[in-house]
């Protein structure tokens, strides 16, 4: 197989326009597929985006579009649900400061940089299936056409078809007990410096952070053996949902304030809390996967967004310096160690938020738990090398 000049990405959110862009950079021509009809549709809720991840989006120009989204929140604040602070993190020095924001608004500013940067991308187009031929890939999507390159890319999230299409007996992603949500609170009467993250523990975990216009920005679960979609649970009346909540943070500080200054027009549906068990291929003959699609750690780990950015930086510098094969091969052996590391992180953090944990989780120093996280660099200038048990040819 000879190098690949060019690409199908399929999805438009976040991994999809990150893996567009660093394709252009390596000199590899795409287009993005994505399902829905027009950019940042159905995303609800915040995220953030961590020092790791504005690094990699440095690297294809795309930092300052996120950043003039983003509200920096360096800061990060352990409390234990009694009031009281068990650690607090400053950030690491040289590090820009992570960055909350809509996940809206981020699908939103990375699809216009693509368009603007000359990256095609076609709306409406959901992929159901793929053929590999001897030269190349031929896409084919619910509105009956077809598009046919060199690669097909599943940037497709965490209920990936092209995951599907590489290996049928691919695993789908795993309730995590618990069912999301979020809210903006009045936020009198809780203590949020601007620009820290506070995560309080205890019984049951609220994490939180204060919003430009003085509001308080929080996030929350409800625990629940039986999964909800988000659907199921978006028909439920927000008072409803908030009542159950408010009942949970009785007597939790500050989640019973927080919860009793959010009015119900103020609360976030998120859904059921998910992570992707480990995926065994991430790739096969011409396919392979981006982002969430291989490797989805829940919100838990705040690092989806961030180590998507990576993963689809880290793909185009492979195909860049390498054929098909080798490439996808160098690619999860560049990947997999991380994103595994960190996803079993969150899997642990999950479990103290469903209340599986005891009263309280085991806590590394922020500084411990975040460096490895935070630091990480991608040399984009140095040429990737082929593993030795892979021609690519
Ligand atoms: C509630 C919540 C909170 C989160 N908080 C954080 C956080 O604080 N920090 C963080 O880093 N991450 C967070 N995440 C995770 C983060 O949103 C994801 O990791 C990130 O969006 C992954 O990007 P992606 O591009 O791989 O997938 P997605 O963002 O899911 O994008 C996939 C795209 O593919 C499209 N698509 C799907 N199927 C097809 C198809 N067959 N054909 C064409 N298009 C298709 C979809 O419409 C979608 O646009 C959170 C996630 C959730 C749900």
């Amino acid at each position: 197989m000879s190098r690949v000049r060019t690409a199908l990405v399929i999805g438009g959110g976040i991994a999809g326009p990150v893996t567009a862009l660093a394709l252009a950079k390596a000199g590899i021509q795409s287009t993005i597929y994505e399902a829905h009809a027009a950019a940042a549709e159905g995303v609800g809720s915040m995220l953030s985006v961590a020092p790791n991840g504005l690094a990699a989006l440095e690297i294809i120009g795309a930092a300052k579009a996120v950043e003039a989204i983003g509200q920096p929140v360096p800061g990060v604040v352990m409390a234990d649900g009694g009031g009281n602070r068990l650690a607090e993190f400053g950030g690491f020095p040289g590090l820009p400061a992570t960055l909350a924001m809509a996940r809206a608004d981020l699908f939103r500013a990375l699809s216009d940089h693509a368009v603007a940067c000359g990256v095609p991308i076609e709306y409406g187009k959901r992929l159901v299936t793929a053929e590999e031929t001897p030269t190349g890939v031929t896409a084919t999507f619910s509105d009956g056409t077809t598009a046919t390159a060199d690669v097909l890319i599943g940037a497709d999230g965490i209920r990936s078809t092209v995951r599907t299409l590489i290996d049928p007996g691919a695993p789908g992603p795993e309730y995590g007990g618990v069912l999301s949500f979020g809210g903006y609170s009045g936020g009198s009467g809780v203590e949020a410096e601007p620009g820290s993250m506070y995560f309080a523990f205890g019984r049951t975990f609220i994490g939180y952070w204060r919003l430009p216009d003085d509001r308080v920005c929080w996030f929350a679960g409800l625990p629940r053996t039986e999964p909800l979609t988000s659907a199921e649970a978006g028909r439920v009346p927000a008072a409803d949902w908030l009542a159950r909540l408010r009942e949970l943070y009785a007597g939790h500080v500050p989640g019973e304030a927080l919860l009793g200054h959010t009015e119900p027009r103020d609360l976030m549906v998120v859904g059921p809390m998910e992570r992707m068990p480990s995926v065994s291929r991430w790739h096969r003959g011409r396919m392979v996967l981006v982002g969430d699609s291989a490797h989805a750690p829940s919100s838990s780990s705040g690092q989806g967004a961030s180590l998507a950015v990576e993963s689809a930086v880290e793909l185009a510098r492979c195909l860049r310096d390498l054929p098909v094969a080798a490439a996808f091969t160098a690619y999860e052996h560049l990947r997999r160690p991380r994103v595994e590391m960190i996803g079993g992180d969150a899997a642990a953090k999950n479990k103290a938020k469903a209340g599986q944990a005891g009263a309280q989780p085991a806590m590394p120093a922020p500084e411990q738990m975040f460096a490895a996280v935070h630091r990480h660099h991608i040399d984009w200038d140095a040429t990737v090398v082929a593993d030795h048990d892979v021609t690519g040819e």
